[in-house]
């Protein structure tokens, strides 16, 4: 390494790792090592938005997240065109739809991972197969494992274990046990519903309804879209946007889903069409007019118990993580010199729809800016 060069590490080579080692290799002081456990860099990022990514939104909007005033004050700094802008730089096409999700032109997921990884080998060192079990600080800088480099600075881009077997998620983030952060318990979020009371005939159903989430009778969320019943409960991107409601919820206590399956007209006057054809056959996808023929419900407020979402396996992030605290404006670690910590990491989690991508990119952003030395101070 040249002299006045910087040496930095990143752990993880998943959205924000790759996002930062890109960044920060465009400055030639910089020399970047990436670990990263797998033998594929950016899977989560290539099973993102069922393999097309939607990798951020136009409309990003800080209510949708658990932390809003934080991700208001990051939207100041690193808002969506920014990060619009520097994809384009790295030559890559996007597209969005008509509620400003963004997805590669390419509509697959690699390219976004290809060029993220279309790195100069002289600076940039990738080590997969590495799972990082220990970090030291000493005099100055970093150390991982029995790695001989001395690390100027490490950016901590590890992720959660959403959407992982079991198996795997024993043990993640280890490496982080004799650091001393500040943590919330990591539960699943973006995930669907077990019910209760709930027939398991509707298995295979899917319909279009208006979801709610209430809470006793408080209307927490609610939500149009499709819904996939399944054997135990719900699935689908409204139920999913409902779990992240739920998991804000600091008690969870007589949660129910309620759907109004009368979606597309709120003038429809489904009592009267009940009452002249005797059944819902005409009305209702026929496993819901076969279980309303059974044991009769109000179409437009179908409602089951909530028990659990489903497990972190099927979830696509993690509510929890490291305390905000621990971090300043710049994702720098309040009480360890030269650290990082990035991405879903962090106690922040959106709704789906591009923000849990958007928030690990632009924590990437905001930390290479200051690594660089460019950000504006805002
Ligand atoms: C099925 C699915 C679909 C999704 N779809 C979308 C979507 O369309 N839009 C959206 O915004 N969000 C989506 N998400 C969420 C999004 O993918 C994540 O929020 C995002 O990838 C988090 O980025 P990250 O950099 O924090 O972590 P990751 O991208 O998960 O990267 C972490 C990396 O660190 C590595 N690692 C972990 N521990 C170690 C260790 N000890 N040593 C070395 N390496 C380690 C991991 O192997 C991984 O490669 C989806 C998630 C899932 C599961």
């Amino acid at each position: 390494m040249n002299c006045g060069n910087r040496h930095i590490a990143i752990v993880g080579a998943g959205a924000s790792g790759l996002f930062l080692a890109k960044k920060l290799s465009e400055d030639k002081r910089f020399r970047i090592t990436v670990f990263e456990k797998n033998r594929q860099i950016g899977a989560k990022l290539r099973a993102s938005g069922g393999g097309k990514a939607n990798i951020f939104n136009r409309e990003i909007r800080p209510e949708h997240y658990n932390k809003p005033a934080f991700l208001a004050k990051l939207l100041q700094k690193y808002a969506p065109e920014r990060l619009e802008q520097q994809f384009a730089d790295w030559g890559l096409v996007t597209v969005s739809d008509s509620e400003g999700r963004v997805y590669p032109a390419s509509q697959f997921s690699q390219t976004v991972v290809d060029v993220l990884n279309d790195l100069p080998e002289n600076r940039v060192e990738i080590v997969t197969e590495h799972n990082i079990q220990h970090l030291e600080y000493q005099n100055g800088k970093w150390y991982v494992d029995d790695f001989p480099t001395a690390f100027d600075a490490i950016a901590l881009a590890s992720g959660s274990p959403a959407g992982m077997i079991p198996k795997n998620q024993r043990n993640y983030n280890s490496y982080l046990q004799r650091i001393l952060l500040k943590t919330r318990t990591l539960e699943a979020s973006l995930s669907g519903f077990k019910l209760a009371q709930y027939p398991k005939s509707l298995s295979g159903c899917r319909t279009k309804a208006i979801v709610s989430l209430y809470q006793s009778n408080k209307l927490i969320h609610k939500e149009f879209g499709e819904v996939t019943f399944k054997d135990e409960g719900v699935s689908g991107i409204v139920v999913m946007n409902l779990s992240a409601y739920y998991r804000r919820l600091p008690s969870r206590e007589n949660c129910r889903l309620e759907f109004n399956l009368i979606y597309w007209d709120e003038r429809f006057d489904a009592v009267d069409y009940l009452a002249k054809y005797g059944n819902a056959v005409g009305l209702l996808h026929p496993k819901l007019a076969a279980l309303h023929q059974a044991k009769p419900f109000p179409v437009t407020a179908l409602a089951f118990p909530i028990e659990d979402t489903y497990p972190m396996e099927s979830a696509q992030v993690c509510h929890g993580g490291i305390d905000l605290s621990e971090v300043d404006e710049n994702f720098a670690a309040k009480n360890h010199p030269g650290m990082y910590i990035l991405g879903e990491m962090l106690d922040v989690d959106g709704v789906c729809g591009g923000y849990n991508l958007f928030f690990a990119f632009a924590s990437a952003a905001v930390a290479a800016e200051h690594l660089l030395g460019t950000s504006d101070g805002r």
